[in-house]
């Protein structure tokens, strides 16, 4: 919970007109400030900011109301996230109920896991543009009709045909058999040598992402007809990632179903 005392001060601190502004361009009209509707379709702006009362207020669909409102509209995140959001932007340092031991040691696995797919992102991309052994990785994209800037857009990525890359680069980077191991990224084998193995080997990866358009799991498309696995598999359900509550691409999705007020939902990434 928010205290009440740091709601007011977020809001105090967060001038609306520099807040919308952030977003997208305002104009002066007299006392207030007008644009196009960011809420409805239409192609005369009824959307007014008004900066003495701190307000929004839209004459075509009725929306309205002060900073943690817009921001909560917009961003399409509950008003609790909508105070953080602020509060981060003003310096605000907000003081939430203590957490106990354990939700903390929760969120800072959260933290590392969400830190540790930013970096294997990144990796898995690289390797799909840059390296040789992905050549058949881009091969099949352009196949597909993928170009190089969706690819790059949607940071496609591709994972080498190792059991042990990744957990190599992961472990380079600082992170603990932990969390590689929570992470799903990797498994961990009872029998034989090799305790850990990568989960993703030979194939074509797409970050699944959250809302925040951070990566929270991966899909692995097998590009050898005759390889291990399914043809895709995924990450498992891990603290980040919980299969049943996201949609891929939402993070890029989000706004436009919002202005167009329709969604058509596909099967499949590509
Ligand atoms: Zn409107």
């Amino acid at each position: 919970m928010i205290p009440q005392e740091d709601i007011e001060k977020v809001a105090a601190a967060s001038d609306i007109v520099e807040i919308v502004s952030g977003y997208f361009p305002l104009k002066r009209a007299g006392t207030v400030y007008k644009a196009l509707c960011p809420f409805h379709r239409e192609k005369t702006p009824s959307f007014n900011v008004n900066p003495h009362r701190q307000t929004f207020k839209c004459f075509g669909c009725g929306a309205g109301g002060g900073v943690i409102r817009f921001v909560e509209m917009y961003e399409n995140v509950a008003f609790p996230e909508a105070v953080r959001r602020l509060a981060a932007r003003a310096g605000i340092r907000i003081q939430e109920e203590p957490l106990t031991a354990e939700e903390d040691a929760r969120q800072k696995l959260r933290r590392r896991l969400l830190s540790l797919h930013a970096e294997a992102t990144e990796w898995f991309h690289r390797n799909l543009l840059r390296t040789r052994a992905a050549q058949h990785a881009r091969d099949y994209l352009k196949k597909r009709g993928i170009s190089a800037e969706t690819a790059k857009s949607w940071k496609l990525g591709y994972a080498p045909d190792s059991f042990s890359a990744f957990s190599t680069f992961a472990r380079e980077n600082g992170y603990h058999d932990a969390e590689i191991t929570a992470s799903g990224l990797v498994t961990w084998k009872e029998e034989g040598d090799s305790r850990y193995y990568d989960r993703f080997r030979d194939r074509l990866m797409f970050p699944i992402c959250n809302e925040q358009g951070e990566t929270i799991a991966f899909s692995g498309r097998v590009l050898q007809a005759d390889a291990f696995g399914g043809k895709y598999i995924n990450s498992p359900e891990t603290p980040l990632f919980t299969k049943g509550r996201v949609l891929f691409g939402i993070h890029k999705a989000k706004r436009p179903m919002i202005e167009a007020r329709a969604a058509i939902v596909c099967e499949g990434q590509l």
